[in-house]
């Protein structure tokens, strides 16, 4: 039987009401009734209307003002009664509407697609045993676990929760998070105020939930709206905006120019009609049309190649800014290191106080626990915020879901036969402060139990605490020897390369059960105890570091964790850096901006770093001229990921600082962010090429045409020849470039200084080929028409052929701006080859094909002739290859 959950005003009835007209309990749904549910409602999933925005990218294409043109010159020739004409016309608008709606299309695809790269998950209980599923296969009546940092999967009525804040701003605009409850409501409360509701889409900043589910997908608030939003159009990026205005202000310069040249045609005595027809044509070669299109292509294919690579771009703005960074602010666990997290030592306060420098062994190691150490854990798990999916299994056997940190704890523990399952049995405890990077430890209050032999807490009401050991020490009563003692035993244990963990506790004397921990009552603290983590570096992160150097960028790291540790890492990365190059968070947040900026020199490693403190760091690097990328895990990570140029969240973080980051590491691992940087590069140093190959072609034509007309030439290329040379050879060459391997050639970034789009080689080669490779044709063309006694047919054929191959063959020498062409393998690029080859034999086509050789006005051309166009198409790449050398002696004499 299928349930019925219609518009029910669920915030209006208390919860036994809403469980059973959900017909579920607080212990959810069994596996059978879900499956059965997901059958009835679908998949937890939000679509737009993928029809409605196909037509509309159709329609689209349309909307262009290239198409325009020639819709209004083929009016002119249907009315003139010229068939052929109109009919190549046409075809144009056809072709050239059909390419551009592919092309929009393919790179919609490749944006929608990325999007599955990114797996949501979400806490849900079933049969009364959470586990962690796809957010997809949500139903109506599951129970969810909200977790701070985490999305909303769906619409939900919460049932009950601890201090949880919700931002809501994707749905009602406003920012500030909102305090939720779990009172019934009026039915008539708008949708910002049903306070007792949790709606798909928003985040969880603070605080935890239990919440039952009362629509899934297209039903819930975001869905309704996303129906709305999702067929209208996406933004354009900066550099996508940049390029257009760039492709108007080239078009306006032209047009002018065309209509200098028709003028001129009219008045030496071409007809009006023809020379319409020529100007038409010449204006759809000058429209550079093609270049905000391929720079879409490039983009989308840039940023798909680079999900392979497992970053996940989520605009395409971060794709173009990535190639421009100039210095990484890199977290270093999991990124620089390998998040395994192995629990090495464990070490009582009496022996932290006896380590020092030269006393603490660190090949120790974790063999069989003493019984204090064994205490020492025991106290630790209240505050190990973990899933056992299958607690039924062997402990060994566990599939566990939480930080590496906190995994290895349970693990390291189930070896001592301290079992998670059967302790949380034992153990009523709730964590009431999780741990986050501004206090650096979270605390549980627990009943007093005999579970705990620790001779502090048997039997009594206290709370736990796991953090940074030298902010527990802070907080912790001790005499002061001991307390420097300690610290000196914690920094040498850090120095080791060591992560270390303090524990502690605070026995609350005949006071009742704590239900809301505030981080400012966390004194007097008794320090029991360390946990010492060995965490190795990644080996790859050398070599992708020396990448970034050989960019012109810097890497620089910043994380919560102490100096010592920091340090350690650093010299195993083979940085060389001692104490002058950390600056610590205490000192930072103490710092005026002035002062941090001047302190920046030399620095290479923050420590002991807070969210607020990065959000200063960010700013300052910034105002020194820096394009920072900066990564971030963390609910408070959120506003120096939104203030870096590039925010960077790892996989492995919340779904907070994914939401504002612009990239996401799926394997949280630092050379993905190399890997992003360097598909940057590819992107711009693509669209570079892209941007020579059309424009010097455009700038080629208008000048082969006008300097035609000024010395009184008969036109070169007829109308129907360069629509034909326009949208074939133009087409599909220039899309082949998205697929070019190389951004080697973007030369290096420096601050204050983005990499540009119109670099100095880009221009000159643009002026140098569009101006030599006109003039070399017009001369041949001059010097054919006046000095030989080959037909005129014969002469504008092997013009329009020259011009039309040559047009395709300069593609390959284009395929790096700096480098020589004898440097790369011709046929590592298939889409270009297929593009010329493509182009070739359509080029061969209008010359060969009888019925063509009619409407293109053209003859077959003998071997000689073809021998001679290729003759052409040598001397022209050669001149490219020799502007580009020049190019390079120029600058570096300059
Ligand atoms: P990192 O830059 O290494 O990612 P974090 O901000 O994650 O630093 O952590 C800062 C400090 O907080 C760590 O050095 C550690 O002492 C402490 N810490 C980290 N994770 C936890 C945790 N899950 N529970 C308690 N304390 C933690
Ligand atoms: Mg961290």
């Amino acid at each position: 039987m299928e349930i019925n959950i219609a518009e029910k005003p669920f915030w209006a009835l208390n919860i036994k009401d809403v469980l059973a007209k959900l017909e579920t309990s607080q212990n959810g749904l069994t596996e059978k009734e879900a499956g059965k549910r997901a059958k009835q409602f679908g998949k937890n999933e939000i679509k737009g209307d993928g029809r409605v925005k196909k037509i509309l990218i159709f329609f689209r294409q349309f909307k262009s003002p290239l198409i325009f043109i020639l819709i209004i010159a083929g009016t002119v020739t249907l009315i003139l009664q010229d068939w052929v004409d109109a009919g190549v016309i046409f075809l144009a608008i056809a072709v050239n509407a059909s390419l551009g709606f592919y092309q929009e299309n393919k790179a919609e695809e490749s944006l929608t697609h990325l999007k599955t790269y990114l797996k949501e998950r979400t806490r849900v209980l079933r049969n009364g045993q959470e586990y962690e599923i796809d957010v997809a296969e949500l139903v109506p009546g599951d129970i969810v676990h909200l977790t701070m940092g985490s999305r909303v999967p769906a619409d939900a009525r919460i049932f009950s929760e601890s201090d949880l804040h919700i931002d809501e701003s994707i749905l009602t605009g406003e920012s500030l998070p909102v305090i939720k409850n779990t009172k019934a409501l009026s039915p008539s409360t708008d949708l910002a105020e049903r306070l007792n509701m949790a709606f798909g889409g928003t985040l969880v900043v603070e605080g935890s939930a239990l919440a039952v589910i009362t629509a899934t997908g297209q039903n819930t608030e975001i869905g309704r709206i996303a129906k709305l939003v999702a067929s209208t159009k996406g933004e354009a990026t900066p550099l996508q905006r940049s390029v257009q205005r760039l492709a108007w202000f080239i078009a306006v310069i032209l047009l002018i120019f065309i209509g200098g040249i028709f003028a001129l045609g009219v008045l030496s005595g071409q007809s009006i009609f023809d020379m319409f027809l020529v100007a038409v044509a010449m204006a759809v070669g000058a429209i550079p049309e093609g270049l905000p299109i391929a720079l879409t292509v490039i983009l989308a294919v840039g940023v798909e190649q680079l999900a392979k690579r497992k970053g996940v771009v989520r605009k395409l703005l971060a794709a173009e800014a990535l190639g421009s960074t100039t210095l990484i602010l890199t977290d270093k666990t999991g990124t620089l290191t390998q998040a395994k997290m192995e629990l090495s030592d464990i070490v009582t306060v009496d022996e932290l106080i006896k380590i020092d420098g030269t006393t603490y062994d660190s090949s120790r190691s974790l063999t069989a626990l003493t019984s204090e150490q064994k205490e020492i854990l025991k106290i630790t798990l209240p505050n190990v915020d973990v899933l056992i999916e299958n607690p039924k299994a062997k402990p060994g056997k566990w599939r566990i879901v939480g930080r590496p940190l906190e995994r290895n704890i349970v693990q390291a523990a189930a070896r001592s036969a301290i079992v998670l399952t059967s302790f949380r049995e034992k153990v009523k405890f709730l964590s009431v402060l999780p741990f986050n990077s501004t206090n650096k430890f979270s605390a549980s209050f627990i009943n007093a139990s005999d579970v705990f032999s620790h001779q502090s807490v048997r039997d009594k009401n206290f709370i736990a605490i796991l953090g940074a050991p030298d902010i527990l020490l802070e907080r912790a009563h001790m005499k002061k020897d001991d307390y420097v003692a300690a610290r000196r035993g914690v920094d040498t244990l850090a120095a080791a390369g060591r992560r270390v963990l303090g524990v502690g506790v605070m026995v609350l004397n005949g006071q009742n059960i704590v239900k809301d921990i505030k981080a400012k009552d966390i004194k007097n603290i008794e320090f029991i105890g360390v946990l010492s983590f060995y965490d190795p570096v990644r080996p790859e992160v050398v070599n992708a570091m020396h990448r970034v150097e050989s960019f012109g960028a810097r890497t620089i790291m910043v994380t919560g964790d102490h100096k010592g540790t920091a340090l350690s890492v650093a010299h195993e990365l083979g940085w060389d850096v001692d104490e002058s190059n950390v600056l610590e968070g205490k000192d930072i947040s103490e710092m005026e901006e002035k002062e941090l900026i001047r302190r920046l020199e030399g620095i290479r490693i923050f420590a002991r770093v807070s969210p607020a403190d990065k959000v200063k760091i960010v700013n300052a690097y910034q105002k020194t001229g820096e394009t920072v990328a900066m990564t971030g895990d963390g609910v408070n990570d959120a506003p120096s990921l939104k203030m870096a140029d590039i925010g960077i969240a790892v996989g492995s973080g919340t779904d907070v600082a994914k939401d504002v980051a612009d990239l996401v590491l799926l394997d949280d691992n630092f050379q993905t962010i190399v890997a992003a940087i360097e598909e940057g590069r590819r992107i711009i140093s693509n669209i570079r090429k892209v941007t020579v190959y059309l424009l010097s072609d455009t700038l080629d034509e208008v000048m082969l045409i006008g300097g035609s007309l000024l010395v009184g030439l008969p036109l070169p290329l007829s109308a129907l020849q360069i629509l034909w040379v326009n949208f074939f050879s133009d087409s599909f060459p220039a899309l082949a470039f998205a697929f070019e391997k190389n951004g080697d050639d973007v030369g290096l970034v420096s601050k204050k200084k983005k990499l540009s789009i119109l670099a100095g080689e880009v221009k000159f080669l643009i002026l140098i080929i569009g101006t030599a490779t006109s003039a070399l044709l017009f001369g041949i063309y001059w010097w054919l028409l006046n000095f030989t006694d080959f037909e005129e047919d014969t002469v504008r054929t092997f013009i329009f052929a020259a011009f039309g191959v040559y047009t395709l063959f300069v593609a390959f020498s284009l395929r790096s701006l700096k480098k020589s062409i004898f440097t790369f393998n011709p046929l590592s690029n298939l889409y270009l080859l297929a593009g010329v080859g493509f182009g070739t034999v359509l080029m061969a086509a209008a010359v060969y094909i009888p019925f063509l050789q009619k409407i293109f006005s053209t003859t077959a051309l003998s071997a000689v002739w073809i021998a001679g166009i290729f003759g052409f198409i040598v001397v022209n790449i050669l001149a490219i290859e020799v502007t580009k050398w020049a190019f390079i002696k120029l600058k570096i004499k300059s």
